[in-house]
């Protein structure tokens, strides 16, 4: 049975993609800090189970890490674990910088470390994928799309961390030939998403009859990628992937912010109107917009369709569709994320 190390397991993507291969029959030992960001709810399907390994730790806590390549043996790493809010890093970027590029970096010392002790096929079939974002390109104008070889341009203290682990990441198969993997995908949706994204947070306000803040003009310009297509492309590279390439992953889905948040609208008003009846557009308020925020981004996942086969099986309506029944059925998950209860447990109180 393949064993995969997965970091930030315990977050939105990283814990579909665990709960979509611990399905698939693979064993994943999962490594995450548990920041707020961290919720063991979503992984409450696994408990008991012989095929999934949770370990509440640091990327950038080499000894940790070393043990648990030793111990475990894995075939290949997966690094989602980042701090991931633009907003919380223009509040307080340096606990970016520290997980997203100081952490990464500790964790390539580690794996490069246990890569070089491997042997024969185990060696060769080694592989280490780095989960990155499309934000690191920086802002698009009206037209254009980004690919692997757009330059770096990133604008915000999340986007340049990122920039700078991918870099990392890029140097140590360079300078020490370790068989690394980057994916760079642009926004995605779906189940267990924390609600301080713009889906989540519009889904539960606007069930709540709340003003619905949309920054700007609303007219900034997001590619929206389900989450479990975003997974599957992950594995999809995991299993095929050229080694040292890198492969944007994106959903053939540009909407403007302000489309988004009309198109939750529309869907709850159909499912669970407001008692007033009015329209949930009515609540729509526009709010100062976030400094620096990045005006479009497009993701041109060509390559990864040609050399892979791979493309979304969600379009932006069925996504959007199922994730809006999805929390309205998961309330409760989302309440223990507002009260703050999906931290107690672990806190021991
Ligand atoms: P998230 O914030 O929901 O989850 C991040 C997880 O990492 C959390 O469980 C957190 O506890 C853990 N973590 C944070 N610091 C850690 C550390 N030092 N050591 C171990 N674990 C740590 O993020 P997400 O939205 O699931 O994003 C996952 C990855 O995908 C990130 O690298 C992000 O940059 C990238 N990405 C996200 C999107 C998106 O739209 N959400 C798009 C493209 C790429």
């Amino acid at each position: 049975m393949e064993t995969l190390l997965v970091t930030g397991g315990a977050g939105f993507i990283g814990a579909n993609f665990v709960l979509q291969a611990v399905a698939d029959g693979l064993r994943v030992v999962n490594l995450d800090k548990l920041t707020y960001a961290g919720n063991l709810d979503t992984l409450a399907s696994l408990e008991g189970s012989d095929r999934h390994v949770f370990v509440q730790g640091d990327i950038g806590d080499r000894a940790l890490v070393a043990q648990l390549l030793a111990e475990h043996r894995p075939q290949a790493i997966v690094n989602f674990a980042a701090e991931s809010h633009v907003d919380r890093s223009i509040d307080g970027p340096a606990a970016f910088v520290e997980t997203n590029v100081v952490g990464t970096l500790g964790l390539l010392e580690c794996t490069r470390d246990y890569w070089r002790g491997l042997e024969g096929d185990a060696r060769d079939g080694f592989r280490f994928l780095h989960v990155s974002t499309d934000e690191v390109y920086g802002s698009l104008g009206a037209e254009g799309k980004f690919t692997e070889t757009t330059p770096y341009a990133p604008n915000s203290p999340y986007s340049a961390s990122k920039a700078a682990s991918d870099h990392l990441v890029r140097a140590f198969h360079h300078t020490y030939g370790l068989p690394t993997l980057t994916t760079n995908c642009s926004n995605n949706y779906g189940p267990y998403q924390f609600p301080e994204k713009l889906i989540p947070l519009v889904i539960q306000k606007a069930l709540a009859g709340e003003p619905l803040p949309v920054y700007g003009d609303g007219l900034n310009v997001r590619d929206w990628l389900y989450v479990g297509d975003h997974c599957s492309a992950i594995r999809r590279v995991l299993e095929g992937g050229r080694v040292g390439e890198t492969y944007n992953v994106g959903g053939n889905a540009e909407r403007e912010n302000l489309t988004v948040v009309k198109t939750i609208c529309a869907l709850l008003d159909a499912r669970r109107p407001l008692a007033d009846g009015r329209p949930r557009e009515s609540l729509i308020t526009f709010v100062k917009d976030r400094p620096g925020h990045d005006r479009r981004y497009a993701i041109d996942a060509g390559k990864l369709q040609r050399e892979l086969g791979w493309s979304p099986t969600q379009t932006f309506e069925s996504g959007m569709a199922h994730t809006v029944d999805w929390y309205l059925t998961h309330q409760p998950w989302v309440q223990r994320v507002l009260d703050g209860s999906y931290r107690m447990e672990r806190l021991g109180s």
